[in-house]
């Protein structure tokens, strides 16, 4: 496969900019009576996981999308919900693991390694996490979880996160069904 490089980017995106279609600002949307209610989705920045495709987005559907390695819920992906939930307002959050997923491949503790063994003196990575995970569904619950008991996340919208996972072959979305008590 022929290497993409930033170059060739800038030409294909001068390209793009012959027949772009502007969007509002969101001062116009707001002169116009259009109010934000937003649905943020986090997905993986795999580039076979792309929710704009899958979802079939439309600007209009004001879809806030958001990616990590695998998905995965942290405490820097809370951060994004507080802003998202004070400046724009959110109706739902939607997290969205998928099938063949690098984080099931790789262990935290090898990436910890690597690291180690070039920057020895960093104790710190010791504490690092990167996500790996050895149960594809289990991940989803453990971040819904980690969304629905934050102190950061008000209550109407705990109850409107919810868990996904995207299946690479067949294009599907299969809701994880969540459980307080699991
Ligand atoms: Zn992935």
């Amino acid at each position: 496969m022929p290497i993409i490089t930033p170059a060739k980017l800038l030409q294909r995106n001068k390209k793009y900019a012959e027949n772009h279609q502007a969007f509002p600002t969101m001062a116009e949307v707001v002169e116009n009576g259009g109010v934000f209610e937003t649905t943020l989705v986090l997905t993986c920045v795999d580039f076979r996981v792309n929710p704009d495709h899958f979802l079939q987005t439309k600007p209009e559907d004001q879809i806030l999308v958001a990616r990590s390695p695998a998905g995965r819920v942290d405490d820097s992906f809370v951060k994004e919900v507080m802003l998202f939930e004070a400046f724009l307002g959110l109706t739902s959050v939607l997290v969205i693991h998928h099938t063949d997923c690098g984080a099931s491949h790789f262990k935290d503790a090898n990436i910890r390694k690597f690291h180690k063994d070039r920057l020895p003196d960093h104790l710190e990575i010791d504490n690092m996490v990167f996500g790996a995970f050895d149960n594809l569904g289990q991940s989803v619950r453990d971040d819904i979880r980690f969304l629905k008991t934050s102190p950061y996340i008000p209550n109407k919208l705990a109850d409107k996160c919810h868990g996904f996972i995207y299946d690479i072959k067949t294009g599907l979305l299969t809701p994880v069904e969540y459980d307080d008590s699991a």
